[in-house]
């Protein structure tokens, strides 16, 4: 007879194996289903380049809850992260270069070569952000109440938020609510005057983001990307060991040690319903599997208009997931590299701060509008903002001796583009990041033994995320917290008795947090025990 299941899990991305992680210590027979040859989805490590291993989609890390790290045991597990310093570069056309560091008096030194005025406000702007994210953060494990209430759940988790609001104070709390709805422009514009610390710092706010930065909204995911530390440190950013994929393995593992089971290039058809009640699942192959639940890691989108049949569902649910925003606009170049690049702003080709930062190519929040102008009409930016990272200036492992990797995070690419297709785009596009790129390091075309180039199009065909939106949904206002995935279904739950959701698509939203995984776990556990 064939083996039933507790859950199954549709997807081994990492919230997908968070949410194994819980279940299985809890002493359910957990079964993840995997679509792709590997586990990870966007948190991965593929050897695309021979000898060499990609992060192929997420390539920085500092979001992954801490609570995650310690309960899922993940460094026993093989987890190891590289603190980033410098956290930033950002050369200039006219051959000057900003540093961030994590010292912060490094930084006043550095602001204050563009402006005494900046640096003198520099450390209360980050005060101010430390603060913010400290109650924000809050959130993120909260399964967040229904808008009306309707449970004592709902009221105690409102109760609990009330504390850490009034412990902000009354100033905090109203900038607090200000940034919520500002633009990552005005919310700069009001503190710093310096072109190249705005852009710098702006990158944040629109990253992943089909909006621009004066789109209202921005300043809330500009705080969202503070949310996490490394080793402690709030807001810093690092590389995996091993790449991303090190986050992914290390909880794969983590779930196996407590029986859990992964089985990868398992696509799931269909998930399979009776009276409104989930029943398991059947596979691309035909093969049908039992499970008393059913969790899904895929996105909103790919859950309820693809593995489900239309009449399962309540027809206003189906419409309300149809219309959740989730257009794609970054793309994605990983680059093999036989030597560093050498920056005009910062000569050298021997490893160096300028390489161990995130390098940003946008050197004012002018030229980032004018990238956003481009999308509005339909064609990728003609001059994109470029995020580019070197993970192998921290672990060399990842390439043969003397080479590097190089990725490179391309913003705006629409997924919908006015005259042309992604397929005939591809390469003359990827050329053209390499020829902007190369006015500030202009080695670089020599350097590059091998590429990829992933489009919207792609995120979408290889990684399963909806129009190649690397959040499962844009990060706004009207798609956070209870109001994510849709009004009325933000506590994991969904109109189908026990389906579950995991995703980034639910709170608290994009990024390798591992917290949309850890909360559905509870929902579900908390389900679990009145089963039984
Ligand atoms: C190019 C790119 C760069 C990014 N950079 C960063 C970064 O540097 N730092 C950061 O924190 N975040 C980054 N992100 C965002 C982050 O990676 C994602 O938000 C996060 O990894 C999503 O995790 P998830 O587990 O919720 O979903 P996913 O990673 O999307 O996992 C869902 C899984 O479900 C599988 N699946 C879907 N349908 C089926 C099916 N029918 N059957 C079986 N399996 C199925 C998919 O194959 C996938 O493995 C980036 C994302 C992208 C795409």
């Amino acid at each position: 007879m064939a083996t039933r299941y507790d859950a199954v899990i549709v997807g081994a991305g990492h919230n997908g194996l968070v949410t194994a992680g819980y279940l299985s210590r809890a002493g359910l027979k957990v079964l993840v289903l995997e679509r792709r040859y590997v586990v990870g989805g966007a948190c991965v490590t593929e050897e695309i380049f021979p000898g060499f291993k990609v992060s192929t989609a997420a390539y920085l890390c500092s979001l992954l809850h801490p609570k995650v790290v310690s309960d899922l045991e993940l460094p026993r597990f093989g987890y190891h992260i590289f603190p980033k310093d410098p956290a930033s570069f950002t050369p200039l056309p006219d051959g000057r270069y900003f540093f961030l560091w994590q010292d912060s008096q490094r930084n006043l030194a550095e602001i204050a070569k563009f402006s005494e005025r900046d640096a003198g406000l520099f450390s209360a702007y980050e005060d101010f952000l430390s603060r913010l994210a400290a109650v924000a953060e809050q959130t993120f494990t909260m399964t967040p109440p229904n808008p009306l209430p309707r449970s004592l759940q709902d009221w105690g988790t409102y109760l609990r938020l009330i504390p850490s609001l009034l412990r902000l104070g009354r100033k905090d709390l109203l900038a607090g609510m200000k940034m919520m709805f500002q633009s990552v422009r005005d919310f700069l514009d009001e503190r710093f005057e310096s072109d190249v610390l705005k852009a710098t710092l702006a990158t944040d706010g629109v990253i992943g983001i089909n909006g621009g930065p004066s789109t209202p909204g921005t300043a809330y995911v500009l705080l969202h990307h503070c949310m996490g530390e490394v080793g402690g440190k709030r807001g810093l950013w690092g590389f995996v060991e091993g790449g991303m994929g090190g986050v992914a393995d290390a909880l794969r593992r983590s779930s196996e040690a407590y029986g859990s089971i992964t089985r990868t290039s398992a696509p799931v058809a269909r998930i399979r319903i009776r009276d409104g009640r989930a029943l398991g699942v059947v596979l691309e192959n035909g093969e049908e599997i039992d499970a008393a639940i059913v969790v899904s890691n895929a996105d909103p989108k790919q859950t309820f208009l693809r593995l489900i049949e239309p009449p399962a569902l309540p027809e206003d649910f189906r419409r309300g997931i149809d219309h959740i925003r989730m257009e794609g606009c970054s793309l994605k170049v990983n680059l093999a590299l036989s030597e560093l690049p050498n920056f005009k702003a910062y000569p050298g080709n021997g490893p160096g701060p300028q390489h161990k930062g995130t390098i940003h190519i946008c050197p004012s929040l002018d030229y980032m509008e004018r990238a956003w102008d481009d999308t509005r009409q339909g064609i990728p930016s003609r001059e994109p903002m470029l995020e580019c990272c070197i993970p192998t200036t921290y672990d060399p492992s990842l390439a043969p001796p003397g080479k590097h990797l190089m990725s490179i995070f391309v913003q705006y690419a629409p997924y919908k583009l006015a005259n042309a297709s992604w397929d005939e785009i591809r390469d003359a596009y990827a050329d053209r990041v390499i020829d902007i790129l190369s006015d500030y390091a202009p080695n670089i075309k020599g350097a590059i033994l091998d590429r990829q180039v992933l489009t919207p199009l792609d995120l979408e065909r290889e990684f399963g995320l909806t129009h190649g939106n690397i959040f499962h949904g844009e990060l706004s206002l009207d798609q956070l917290f209870f109001l994510r995935p849709l009004p009325g279904w933000a506590q994991y739950r969904t109109p189908i008795r026990n389906l579950y959701l995991c995703g980034s698509g639910t709170h608290p939203g994009g990024g390798v947090t591992g917290v949309p995984g850890h909360n559905a776990a509870r929902e579900i556990l908390r389900d679990w025990r009145k089963l039984k």
